[in-house]
């Protein structure tokens, strides 16, 4: 079976306090077994995060520059986030992808730098409210899961998280049902049925898009959703403790 993967994207939020409030949290709380708790960090706060949090909460980046080092002033590379404790990347977040016109070979190029250096991808796809009511969801997403999936090898596929994000419920507050993210689910799992069964059977599928502790229940216990990613909610230490308890 599937471990679930509650991981949390700060986003441009937070500061050392809330690093603190969780570390705090962590140990007051027990986590239910067996599930995994990943927070994705702005860049500045990963070295404090791998000192003060517990090794049971993997640190992740929310992007990356695809070059291991050179003369691209502002950038960060994989390396260097290895090197500050980070396991996960995102990759491919709507929000790089729409406000920093990262396009799919962007994407596949920084899935490739984040499995060179041994990390993990977490790949973000996920359709407009306009693909939506176009009625075109399915191309889109499971086109933005072609475009880096069948440049992989199979053994490298064997190393990504995949996470659907419908962008219209990124931050609306508008979560998508439980049923219409299934839907999604299952057929980004039956695509990558086509390209092997246990690569299907073994992938964790995230949902994201305004999860939180009043709806992350009823999302977890579908068949195909394996975890989530969570932002405006992974603010709150007691919500997102909550949401963590529900995948348990
Ligand atoms: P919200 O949970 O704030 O909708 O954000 C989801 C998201 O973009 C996580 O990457």
């Amino acid at each position: 079976m599937r471990t679930p993967l509650i991981a949390g994207n700060w986003k441009m939020n937070g500061d050392l306090a809330l690093i603190d409030e969780f570390a705090g949290a962590l140990k007051n709380t027990a986590l239910p077994q067996g599930v995994q708790i990943a927070l994705a960090l702005p860049f500045p706060y990963l070295s404090a995060a791998h000192e003060r949090l517990p090794d049971t909460v993997l640190l992740g980046a929310q992007t990356l520059n695809p070059a291991d080092s050179g003369a691209f002033t502002g950038e960060v590379s994989g390396r260097m986030l290895k090197d500050v404790g980070a396991s996960l990347v995102l990759v491919g977040h709507s929000e790089r992808r729409s406000l920093y016109g990262e396009d799919d070979a962007a994407v596949l190029a920084r899935v490739e730098a984040v499995l060179e250096i041994g990390l993990t991808p977490v790949l973000c796809i996920g359709e407009t409210l306009e693909e939506r009511e176009a009625g075109d969801t399915e191309r889109v997403v499971l086109g933005q899961l072609e475009a880096v999936l069948s440049a992989l090898s199979e053994g490298a596929r064997q190393g990504l998280v995949i996470a659907y994000e419908p962008v219209w419920a990124i931050g609306t507050g508008r979560t998508a049902s439980p049923e219409q993210a299934q839907a999604v689910h299952a057929a980004i799992r039956a695509r990558l049925a086509l390209w092997s069964a246990s690569l299907a059977d073994a992938m964790q599928l995230l949902y994201g898009g305004s999860m939180k502790a009043a709806n992350a229940a009823e999302l977890l216990a579908q068949p195909d959703i394996d975890g989530g990613l969570v932002g405006g909610a992974s603010l709150q230490t007691d919500e997102f403790l909550a949401i963590c308890q529900s995948a348990g």
